[in-house]
Order: C-alpha cells, then structure tokens, then sequence
C-alpha cells in the first residue's frame, strides 16, 4: 500500500496499491521500473456482488410515484422525480423534491428528508419515452449510493416500463423485481387478456388499497416547466406548448446504450438490440 512515509518492500518486484490504480514495481540488471497493471495476476478473481437487506418497495410508493409521474405528463408532457425514503420500521416512503423538468429532462433538489427514515434513493419518469438510465442518470445517481427506479412510456395508459437499478459507489446493479411490490408484468396478469408486444416490456402495479388515492395537487405544482410557465404567464389562452421528443426517439432508437437493463443481461441494451435489427444494415 502507497501510504504517506511507508517504505516499500525490499524485493525487486512488487506490486503497489495507490491511489491513483495498481502498479507494478519490476527491476532487472538493465532496468527499475513502476508501470500501471490493470490486475494482479498471482491472486484470485473477485466477482461484483450485491445482497439487499431492505424489503421490497412498498406497492403504495409505488403507486404514489407512477400517479404522480402520469399527472406530471397529462398535466405538461414533462419528466418528473421523487425521492425514496426508508425506515426499518416504518418502511418505504416518498417525497417531490422542487424541480424543473422538461419533456427530456428534470432537475431536482436532493435535500428533502424525513424524521425517522433515511434517504434511499431518487425515482424519476422519462415522459413518453422509454425507460433507461441515460448518461445524465448515471452521472448523477453515482453520487448516490441507493435505488434508482426510471419509470417510462408514460403516454401509455395503465401502464409503463420500468428501469430499476441498485448504485454503489458508481457500480450499478439490476434491480430484481421480486424487490417491487405489486408489480406485474403486462400481459401476464390473467386479468388483462391483451399480450403486448413490444421492445420493453410493460408493468403496471397491483395495489387495490390505492386505487382511489389522487395525486396532491401540491406535488404536481412542485415540477416547474420553464416554458409552461411562461406560457401560462401570457394568459389563461395560450396553448400548453407540447416538446417533440429528440430526433433519435422517433425511430425508438435509445440516445445512450444502458450497460445494465432491468432484464439482467450484460451487453446490448434488448431495446436497442431489437431497434438496430428491426432497422437492418
Ligand atoms: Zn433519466
């Protein structure tokens, strides 16, 4: 280990940890060298890992998050965020940070907190898009160890499509479904009869203790929309003004490869995968 006055080993070979990555120290009758290595050969193979400890996202948060996020879009075509709280006790719940959101983007404050509860993570829509972490995601939740659930193809009724990720320390890890509460999978519920087909699959949220829950009008009111709200400054005439989705949407060709989808596979994101073979050489 490179620490502050440390000497290093006597042999002529070692290897050194520092801050700055791992080096080898190599010395011979020509030469004494410190070159960076990218592994240590002569050990063993570390796997990533990740055990959760926590219950499963309540279905009522869940159901509060995805009403929220459908309001927000009817409402200005807008993205939308919460943040996720947990307690051990009290179990999951949330609050609408202040934000500013437009159709591809939101941005929102990370300060709300609650009495009893820790901070746990961020949830936030993709409006009609669908759902993914996009560079801008993961650039922001590496600064935050916890769950980061993207809730997209909110133009859809009764339904949506889900990206739900663990992030520690920058690593990111897929999010089983078996940790949200009430999901089910679209098509697969026996009581809807219709199978969509489609790049992503489709979610809805099984919470009958919900289903006449309507969302506050304060939390709607949170999600400032530049432009809605110059707009509505004009007069009660003016039209809500409607963001076209970015050009790389239309052909449902996501703008950035997602290097950890929701369904667990490593590589190719499965919707960008079918996109590019539907679209040919
Ligand atoms: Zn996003």
């Amino acid at each position: 280990m490179k620490r502050k006055g440390e000497q290093p080993p006597a042999e002529t070979t070692h290897y050194i940890i520092a801050k700055n990555g791992i080096f080898l120290k190599k010395g011979s009758w020509w030469m004494d060298a410190v070159v960076p290595v990218k592994q240590i050969a002569v050990l063993e193979r570390q796997e990533i890992s990740l055990r959760l400890k926590i219950k499963p996202i309540s279905a009522v948060v869940l159901t509060k998050a995805w009403k929220f996020f459908r309001a927000v879009y009817k409402k200005q075509f807008t993205e939308a965020a919460v943040l996720l709280h947990y307690s051990e006790q009290l179990g999951w719940e949330l609050t609408v940070p202040k934000q500013k959101a437009t159709g591809a983007h939101v941005d929102y404050e990370m300060t709300d907190r609650l009495p009893g509860y820790v901070f746990m993570g961020t949830m936030h829509s993709h409006a009609r898009m669908s759902a993914f972490h996009s560079s801008t995601d993961i650039h922001d939740e590496a600064e935050v160890d916890g769950i980061h659930i993207t809730f997209g193809d909110l133009d859809e009724d009764s339904k949506f499509s889900l990206d739900p990720e663990t992030v520690v320390n920058g690593t990111r890890f897929a999010l089983n479904l078996s940790h949200l509460e009430g999901l089910v999978e679209w098509g697969k519920n026996p009581a809807v009869k219709v199978v969509y087909v489609t790049t992503k699959p489709r979610y809805t949220i099984e919470c009958p203790e919900m289903s006449n829950w309507v969302v506050p009008d304060g939390w709607v009111a949170k999600v400032e929309h530049p432009s809605y709200l110059t707009d509505f400054l004009k007069g009660p005439s003016a039209s809500v003004p409607f963001v076209p989705p970015l050009p790389q949407w239309d052909n449902g060709i996501p703008a950035f490869v997602d290097e950890n989808p929701a369904a667990g596979s490593v590589g190719l994101n499965p919707a960008l995968a079918v996109a590019l073979a539907q679209k040919g050489p």
